[in-house]
């Protein structure tokens, strides 16, 4: 008697879990940053790929069903997207449903973190749904930087990556337009409406112009955009308590499940500005850079020629890309600052060397704790009024990062807060807020009174 054969989770995670050529199918990308997300899916149908953002935050119960509770909170959250898009997809299509029209999204961390098994936990849920099972996990990895090769042919995979940074930094702009004009509107819900149009106009510009890698054509409508945003403050209104937001890259950027924490925020009087999605590119890039210092150093002492030209090479790459990357979002920040005073971005390196002249942190540990360390005292030494510090429950880097920089603010006089997030509603969640708030307030009248010779500094 013939018996079947099942492929084993090995198997299934090497067939279907990996790097397609995704041609005539349509590339399910998370809701992650509500503006990143939507240019990323912008980015790959420039390059011919049909690309939609999943519906986000609808089926989290699903999320939660297919988890064993011992997941980060980002992982249901994604698996509740998917499962849910699939099922509705299933509904709305009937017969016509085929999930081999369809492949998922799911980029990966090469690190201590848990982040680097969602697309391989999520590809055994998957597999759980026969009607569901035969649709691939694409994934881009930190470990090679985010290369596209194996989507697209060789030729248009650095193209695309290229393309894909520049579009990720301009998103990073335009949020940070957003909260620099919001809080000082001359009419409610005049910023979210400009804004929202402003994000049509660049989608459909980089379907047109991306593959051609038009940047010009890019950053002459952020320009215009910038300059369209400003007329937007009311010039009599005065700077409010600046708070600079750090922690885990998903919960801080995905507003469903930060319970919309920058908007609440400028509810109470804040000025709020969030970490970066070039951070986190950035820092892998960097990490890339180091470990071929270390391969080089290793080389050295065994004395392998052949290594050392190979590291060697690798180097220069490393080098050359770093340049291109830093050279690229100088270009749409300066253009973006011609116009309007938004807050700039932080080098990698500048962090690397506050946390290791202060010897707080070492990158050789390594997860987002030492960005979000970093990043913290960025934004005091940019005289932010307060910190707040973003993540899922359970998160290991984030709790490392509350256990340094609670004591470490409170020494500065710095308003600290965490906020952690699970989906739940937490009933102190708004006093907290406003204490906060108060608390920040309380030391911006500080460092005015100073700057206007009305207050001695605090001794250090
Ligand atoms: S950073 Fe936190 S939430 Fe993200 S995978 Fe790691 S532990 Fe989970």
């Amino acid at each position: 008697m013939e018996t079947q054969k099942t492929d084993s989770f090995a198997d299934r995670l090497t067939q279907q879990v990996g790097r397609f050529n995704v041609s005539g199918r349509t590339l399910l990308v998370p809701d992650m940053a509500p503006i990143g997300s939507r240019l990323l899916a912008a980015s790959f149908r420039a390059f011919g790929m049909p690309a939609q953002v999943l519906p986000t935050y609808t089926h989290l119960h699903l999320g939660k069903e297919f988890s064993s509770g011992k997941e980060c909170f980002p992982y249901q959250v994604t698996l509740g997207d998917i499962l849910g898009f699939l099922k509705e997809e299933k509904k709305r299509l009937g017969e016509a449903f085929n999930v081999k029209n369809y492949v998922y999204f799911m980029p990966e961390s090469d690190g201590p973190c848990r982040f680097g098994m969602y697309n391989k936990v999520q590809r055994l849920v998957l597999d759980r749904f026969p009607e569901f099972k035969d649709m691939p996990i694409l994934y881009l990895s930190s470990a090679d930087g985010y290369a596209s090769t194996g989507i697209l042919p060789s030729d248009q995979a650095k193209l695309f990556r290229r393309l894909a940074y520049v579009t990720m930094i301009l998103a990073d702009v335009l949020d940070r337009i957003t909260w620099r004009v919001r809080p000082y509107e001359k009419e409610p819900g005049q910023t979210d409406a400009f804004m929202a149009k402003a994000l049509d106009d660049m989608i459909a510009l980089i379907e047109k112009r991306g593959r051609a890698r038009d940047f010009s054509a890019l950053y002459g409508l952020l320009g215009q955009i910038a300059t369209q945003a400003k007329m937007i403050i009311d010039p009599t209104r005065p700077r409010k308590p600046r708070i600079g937001i750090v922690g885990e890259i998903y919960v801080r950027v995905h507003p469903d499940s930060n319970q919309n924490i920058i908007r609440e925020l400028e509810r109470f009087g804040a000025e709020v500005v969030n970490a970066s999605l070039g951070e986190w590119v950035n820092y892998v890039a960097f990490e890339q850079y180091r470990n071929i210092q270390k391969d080089w150093r290793q080389a050295w002492q065994r004395k392998d020629v052949k290594a050392l030209v190979d590291v060697t090479r690798a180097w220069v790459d490393s080098r050359i890309e770093m340049t291109w990357q830093d050279w690229r979002q100088n270009q749409v920040y300066q253009k973006t600052l011609e116009h309007l005073d938004i807050q700039g971005d932080y080098t990698i390196a500048t962090v690397e060397e506050m946390l290791d002249n202060e010897r707080l942190f070492t990158f050789d540990i390594g997860t987002e704790a030492a960005l979000s360390i970093g990043g913290a005292l960025e934004y005091v030494h940019d005289h932010f009024d307060g910190v707040v510090n973003v993540f899922p429950f359970t998160c290991m880097p984030g709790a490392v990062t509350s256990a340094i920089l609670k004591p470490l603010l409170l020494k500065m006089n710095v308003p600290y807060l965490d906020a952690s997030y699970d989906g739940a509603i937490q009933p102190n969640r708004e006093v907290a807020l406003r204490t906060f708030m108060y608390q920040a307030a309380q030391r911006k009248a500080a460092r005015q009174d100073v700057a206007s010779g009305q207050a001695s500094p605090p001794p250090h």
